[in-house]
């Protein structure tokens, strides 16, 4: 097949064009390396079937494919409320730019959503039919909302014009090649341990979070994608919840140093738990992911010990909102 993957110079977009590469696919990997940088992809460059294009997604682009993997939108709370307005532009404009493409050349089109738009949630762990509790006007918004809105496109062109849609309702996910200045906790902990720094730990760190490794995630994804006649959401993440304390400890462990934990202020909507309910992903899917943390930790220090060796933290630490 020809596969489009939008954000495919990012984090999660660079493992799945590996992977998908590896299966013996084209890949066509656009992106406008806003978050994206061309050295994840570099390696794959000499692959005669890989090609990289740069574009925004908020202007239509004129393709033969035969899937879209669309994850192009910033994914740290740092980056998309960098530029807030064109973070809903890459999610509302940038998704019906997609999914008139999928319309045009009959492609079956996955859509990289996320846990954030269950917002802060009032029921625990999240299930796909849980409506979500999100401030429409809040600094998270830009982000949230937007997904919300990409996911609603999804929904009506499917049952308009009977597009082929998958919605993938990713959580927290982390690993190597994520961006050490992108101001997530992962990265943050990571690079700060590696550098001796305090660990900065926003609020009390009673929040919890629940950490997949990207390989399970793009498991996930390619599983979703392949399987037929599923355009409700399903939910991909790993359900072991952590504390950002506990975390923050996990993180020392691994990396096998003991610092301080700073205490800094609790960002603005800061969800305070998520866990995702994965009944959907098992039945449908025959998914779960496989990696625990401190493994998945592991093999994500190893990436940021050789990126960090010599220089400062490069951690994007957020004074306040
Ligand atoms: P990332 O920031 O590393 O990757 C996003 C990619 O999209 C980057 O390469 C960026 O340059 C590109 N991009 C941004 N705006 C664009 C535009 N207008 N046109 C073209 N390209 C654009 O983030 P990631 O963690 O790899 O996330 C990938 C996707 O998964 C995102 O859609 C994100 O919302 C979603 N997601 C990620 C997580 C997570 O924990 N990593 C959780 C939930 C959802
Ligand atoms: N966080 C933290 N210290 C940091 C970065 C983040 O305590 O240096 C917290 C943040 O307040 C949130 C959790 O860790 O409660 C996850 O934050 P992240 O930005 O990684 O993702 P998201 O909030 O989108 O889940």
């Amino acid at each position: 097949m020809r596969i489009l993957v939008t954000g495919g110079a990012g984090f999660i977009g660079s493992h799945l064009c590996e992977r998908l590469l590896g299966e013996g696919h084209e890949v066509i990997c656009l992106d406008n390396f806003f978050t994206g940088r061309r050295e994840n992809v570099l390696y794959l460059l000499e692959k005669p079937r890989f090609e990289l294009v740069r574009h925004d997604v908020v202007e239509p682009v004129l393709l033969e494919v035969d899937q879209i993997y669309n994850l192009a939108c910033p994914a740290s709370p740092v980056h998309y409320q960098y530029n807030p307005v064109k973070t809903v532009k890459t999610n509302a404009l940038g998704m019906i730019n997609m999914l008139g493409l999928a319309k045009r050349v009959r492609a079956r089109i996955l859509q990289a959503s996320t846990s954030e738009v269950y917002g802060d949630p009032h029921v625990h762990p999240q299930r796909e039919d849980y409506w979500g509790n999100v401030n429409p006007v809040g600094i998270r918004s830009c982000y949230d909302e937007g997904k919300r809105i990409a996911e609603t496109l999804m929904m009506d062109y499917h049952r308009q014009n009977n597009v082929d849609t998958r919605i993938a309702r990713i959580f927290n996910t982390y690993g190597p090649r994520m961006s050490e200045q992108d101001g997530r906790v992962v990265s943050n902990f990571i690079v700060q341990a590696l550098g001796g720094e305090g660990l900065t730990v926003y609020g009390t760190g009673e929040q919890t979070r629940s950490f997949c490794y990207v390989d399970d995630l793009v498991e996930g994804l390619i599983r979703l994608m392949n399987a037929e006649g599923i355009h409700d959401p399903v939910n991909l993440g790993n359900p072991s919840e952590f504390t950002i304390r506990e975390l923050a400890e996990e993180v020392m462990g691994v990396v096998g140093s003991k610092q301080d934990v700073k205490f800094c202020p609790l960002p603005q909507d800061d969800p305070r738990q998520r866990q995702p309910d994965i009944t959907r992903a098992k039945e449908l899917l025959g998914w779960t992911p496989t990696i625990p943390l401190r493994e998945g930790l592991k093999k994500t220090v190893e990436y940021f010990a050789g990126r960090v060796k010599g220089k400062s933290s490069g951690a994007a630490v957020r004074e306040n909102d």
